[in-house]
């Protein structure tokens, strides 16, 4: 049945707060099929099965299915479609709410995929979720806005590279898979959508003694885009010019470059640099 038909049936009426938008396209549904490299004995969490069409595909590729629905106007819907399904398991939950430590031990046998096209509103907290359960996610298949699927694949050096590929890129291997079209969803969203996928590490791609002071040079760094990171750091940081100058010399980087430019490792050794300087200045 299409989507335009089970709403009809059903008596559905989409809801924004909700971010539903219900792929109707099969190109993008079979992309992020194939982007996350099924396996017969994988254990896949779907977030916001909506009416379906993903969760039915993956139910019939992969060991077991666990797909959290925070509606619960569409949960009897989706126990009808799905009901067929033996490993499909349906949780009528908030997914920012949901223990993945106590899903995995439930119902997954070692490391779990996430499939799922988003709702928009919480990109960013699943993303962070995503990130911080890492040592028991694999892989990230998801579909989010065009604007953010940019910017999570940016390099140094281009407009859309910031806090987020830094956060991101950190913990994952990040792939953009493939442009979305708004006419394949129903109703349509207002923004172009992307879908990337994450593959997950436990431990960061570069060594980093103290995530808090990464990121606390990461942010101050990026504070204020249009100027140096030494301008940036001074203002943001409250150090001394002198002292972050000796910083930035250390870690090898000139001190007229802008944050947009800085690679993951040269903040990593910047923000060690920073971390020294803190410990002399308290001593
Ligand atoms: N997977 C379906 C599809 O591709 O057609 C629907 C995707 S739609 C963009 C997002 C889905 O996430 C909706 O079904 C919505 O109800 C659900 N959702 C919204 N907030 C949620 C939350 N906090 N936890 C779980 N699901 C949520």
């Amino acid at each position: 049945m299409n989507v335009k038909a089970m709403m009809r049936e059903f008596g559905i009426r989409p809801s924004k707060r909700l971010g539903q938008h219900f792929l109707i396209d099969e190109s993008p549904l079979a992309a992020m099929i194939e982007a996350a490299e099924l396996k017969d004995d994988d254990g896949v969490l779907e977030i916001g099965p909506g009416l379906g069409v993903l969760t039915l595909k993956l139910g019939r590729l992969v060991r077991k299915v666990v797909a959290v629905e925070k509606d619960p106007a569409l949960f009897p819907v989706l126990e009808k479609l799905t009901g067929k399904y033996k490993n499909i398991c349906l949780l009528n939950e908030d997914v920012l709410k949901l223990d993945l430590e106590k899903v995995a031990k439930e119902h997954f046998d070692g490391k779990f995929k996430v499939v799922a096209n988003l709702p928009y509103y919480i990109t960013s907290p699943i993303l962070m979720k995503i990130v911080e359960n890492r040592h028991l996610i694999e892989m990230a298949v998801i579909m989010v806005q065009k604007e953010v699927a940019e910017r999570l694949s940016a390099r140094p050096g281009t407009r859309d590279y910031g806090i987020l590929s830094i956060a991101v890129q950190l913990y994952a291997d990040v792939d953009l898979i493939c442009q979305v079209g708004r006419s394949a969803f129903l109703p349509p969203p207002k923004v172009e959508s992307a879908v990337v996928r994450l593959k997950l590490r436990e431990l960061p791609s570069v060594n980093i003694e103290d995530e808090k002071m990464f990121f606390r040079v990461v942010e101050a760094a990026f504070g204020e885009r249009r100027k140096t990171v030494k301008n940036s750091l001074k203002s943001r940081l409250s150090l001394p010019s002198d002292e972050i100058r000796e910083a930035l010399k250390k870690a090898g980087i000139d001190e007229n470059r802008r944050a947009e430019t800085l690679k993951i490792e040269e903040f990593a050794a910047l923000s060690r640099e920073i971390a020294k300087i803190i410990i002399k200045n308290i001593e």
